[in-house]
């Protein structure tokens, strides 16, 4: 036992600690996560012949100078097709990439060209290989910080989130799937699959990948809007007639005489030419939006569009309807069936859009039909692969030609109907620049988490606002303690992940001379409010509203003090000096962090691994075994000194004491009789934050109220004793 009392003995122990918490922090990650035996050789089989087989590609590759060999790597890596990458262009910066001489697409780091902070202050960049349609070829992670990755689930989790953009396009409103209930079928967005306790490293990833490729997409790709393509809800349907829908404009219904087309032709050699003695009206012309049920349905009948639906095109397509009475034909003498009619063209921003018969009435008997009798009744397919957005207003074309003979020039001209689809029929996803911030998302999703969080910081502080009346009773405020620890380390620690740490400090500090970005703040919704909280309560209360009532690994300790107890573990005595000196410790800690991070955000983000709180907390143990060794320490320490690491090791302890010093209460009661001649509750006080004067030292205690509840008690407290011996009621 005397070498429990011994000093060099603590010292050396704490010396220890930090030589496991500088190992775990400078072995290298392989080392810690090598694969037993024969996974390990098939893994470095296949990692061999992956290396070869890039090593192939990327000598198939022809780089311009001044390309850096990782993106050369990282671009074979992804695409099979490239064989040549050009030099960097300057707006946008993008590497263009070539099959042979031909451009099949472009690279560009993200880095270049937008800059969303992560979880750590800093972005996430990102290689984007994307083809000119907007599809993604794959995307490789270059640069990041995020903690999550970096000392948690690890950056191979990084690599296969980003393996999901393969195949992908910028065309859809792709979003990271956070809920189980998120990603229904025929809505608006197409979802990939988060990662559970990265989440919000993930959705800045998402939206940092998006928005880098829609400012090339803007530069480099003909047509292409930041906004989505409206989306026809299929589910709305009206029963409507033809008439109804012609006159509702609907169905857009256009009538050319004679006369308009001799206008077309003013000033021209053809401008009274009778078109071949064709009568009046020169075309009675009909035109709509198919897809729309209360459009389609109503003029095909719910069978034939049924048909059209299943059977006849692709989700993504548009079906424009043609139909036309009157002696001009809108397909023309030459018009061969499923083909392009050369006198029809639809355009939408200025844009051609090809569209094509869809021979949908091939074996149609008009006869039996219901529908208005037509000389011609085609629909046309616009294919999904264009542009076409419904939600906005396209143009159809009506060419006609004019000459006076085969030896004699052939005049063009066109009748142009605008058609706009009311918006009540489709889904309109946001534009980019309306869209929310990534934030708001998660925030959208972890409402109810948020909620919880919020309702236990009401009632946590009414607790303390009225704590004379929570310590009335010790057996009370012992089960209302306990059920809050317990709350603390379960919902707010395990499940809702709102473990503070020193790391999200550096973010803060990094501001200073970054500029600061709510949004850094914002993307995890249960540290942000708890960030504010407690940087309130720091200035009411002190540090220990939140060391002890908020701190999930701080309560993980209670408890093995509590176990400790149970097992009637001798704890080991240190003098008051020594504890004093010790306390010291967890500023000294604190101080290195903040000064390195200074420096360096990742060597810093390394160094916090002092704080076993990702082992603990974050991955509830799970994780390579240097690291549960290191927590397990702490926490096995805990049975011999009561919350060991809060008293001496914890840098965020130190820097909310180091705020805590302005705060504005000192609500804890003391009577004058506390310290001399009484000093019982310094031995009440398990972490030892009263002066042996009696007065409480506010950096160190955790306002558990411990010693609040002992004055109060009749049969506890030896004054309060004297006090009822004596007859005096008050308290
Ligand atoms: S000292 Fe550190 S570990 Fe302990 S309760 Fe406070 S913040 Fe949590
Ligand atoms: S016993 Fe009293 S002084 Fe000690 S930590 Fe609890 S409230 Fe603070």
């Amino acid at each position: 036992m005397s070498l429990f009392n011994s000093i060099n003995f603590i010292q050396k122990m704490l010396f220890g600690l930090f030589l496991v918490a500088l190992l775990l922090v400078s072995a290298p990650a392989a080392l810690a996560e090598k694969l037993p035996g024969v996974v390990e050789a098939a893994m470095g089989q296949i990692n061999k012949d992956n290396t070869k087989a890039l090593r192939v590609r990327n000598e198939a590759i022809v780089a311009a100078e001044g390309v850096p060999q990782d993106i050369v790597d990282a671009i074979a890596g992804i695409s099979n097709e490239v064989t040549r990458i050009g030099a960097k262009e300057e707006s946008p910066p993008v590497w263009p990439l070539y099959w042979q001489t031909e451009l099949i697409g472009w690279a560009f780091d993200t880095g270049d060209l937008v800059n969303i902070p992560g979880f750590a202050g800093t972005p996430i960049d990102v290689l984007v290989v994307m083809d000119q349609d907007g599809g993604f070829a794959g995307v490789k992670v270059l640069r990041q910080n995020e903690p999550v990755f970096q000392h948690g689930v690890g950056v191979e989790r990084m690599g296969l989130f980003a393996d999901q953009y393969a195949e992908l396009s910028l065309r859809q409103n792709i979003k990271v799937r956070i809920r189980a209930s998120d990603g229904e079928e025929g809505g608006a967005n197409s979802f990939i699959d988060g990662i559970t306790m990265a989440t919000a490293s993930v959705v800045v990833m998402n939206d940092t990948i998006l928005l880098a490729a829609l400012k090339v997409a803007s530069q480099k790709l003909t047509g292409f809007s930041y906004q989505e393509p409206g989306k026809v809800l299929y589910d709305q349907f009206d029963k409507k007639s033809w008439n109804e829908l012609v006159s509702e404009g609907l169905i857009q219904h256009q009538k050319v005489q004679q006369a308009e087309v001799d206008a077309l032709f003013a000033g021209t050699d053809v401008e009274s030419l009778d078109d071949a003695g064709l009568g009046e009206p020169f075309i009675d012309l009909y035109f709509a939006h198919l897809n729309v049920p209360t459009i389609g349905r109503n003029i095909l009948g719910d069978e034939e569009y049924e048909r059209l639906l299943n059977e006849e095109m692709e989700p993504d397509d548009q079906i424009v309807l043609v139909a036309a009475n009157g002696p001009y034909s809108f397909l023309g003498e030459q018009f061969v069936e499923g083909s392009v009619p050369d006198r029809l063209a639809l355009f939408q921003n200025d844009l051609a859009m090809e569209i094509r018969d869809l021979e949908f009435y091939r074996f149609y008997d008009r006869e039996t039909s219901h529908l208005p009798d037509f000389e011609e009744f085609k629909l046309f397919k616009v294919k999904s692969g264009s542009v076409f957005d419904p939600a906005k207003s396209w143009d159809l074309k009506l060419l006609v030609k004019r000459n006076r003979g085969f030896l004699y020039k052939t005049h063009t001209g066109s009748f142009s109907f605008d058609y706009n689809l009311p918006h009540s029929f489709l889904l309109i996803p946001k534009s980019r620049d309306e869209r929310e911030e990534p934030w708001v998302q998660i925030w959208e999703s972890r409402a109810v988490d948020v909620a919880i969080l919020l309702v236990s910081l009401v009632i946590v502080t009414v607790l303390f606002v009225y704590q004379r009346g929570l310590v009335e009773s010790t057996r009370r405020l012992r089960w209302i303690r306990w059920g809050f620890l317990f709350y603390t380390l379960g919902f707010i620690g395990w499940y809702a992940q709102g473990q503070l740490s020193v790391v999200n400090i550096y973010p803060i500090i990094r501001s200073l001379w970054e500029g600061f970005n709510l949004g850094t703040y914002l993307i995890d919704p249960i540290t942000f409010i708890l960030w504010i909280y407690v940087f309130i309560s720091l200035f009411l209360w002190g540090r220990g509203l939140f060391c002890g009532w908020l701190c999930p690994f701080g309560a993980l300790q209670e408890m093995v003090g509590w176990v400790a107890k149970k097992l009637k573990i001798r704890q080991w005595r240190i003098s008051e000096s020594r504890h004093k000196q010790l306390w010291k410790l967890k500023y000294l800690v604190l101080a290195v962090l903040v000064l390195v991070s200074l420096f360096s955000t990742n060597q810093a983000i390394v160094l916090s691994e002092v704080e076993p709180f990702k082992t603990a907390i974050t991955e509830q143990f799970v994780r390579n075994w240097p690291f549960v060794i290191y927590a397990l320490l702490t926490l096995g320490l805990g049975l011999f000194v009561h919350k060991f690491y809060c008293r001496y090791l914890c840098p965020l302890g130190a820097g909310l004491a180091i705020l805590g010093w302005f705060h504005r209460f000192e609500w804890l009661d003391r009577r004058k009789e506390c310290g001399s001649p009484c000093k019982f509750c310094n031995k009440v006080c398990e972490i030892r934050a009263i002066e042996p004067t009696g007065a409480i030292n506010y950096n160190e205690c955790i306002q558990c109220l411990d010693c609040v509840a002992v004055l109060k008690a009749d049969d506890r407290c030896v004054v309060r004793m004297l006090e009822v011996k004596r007859g005096k009621k008050g308290r």
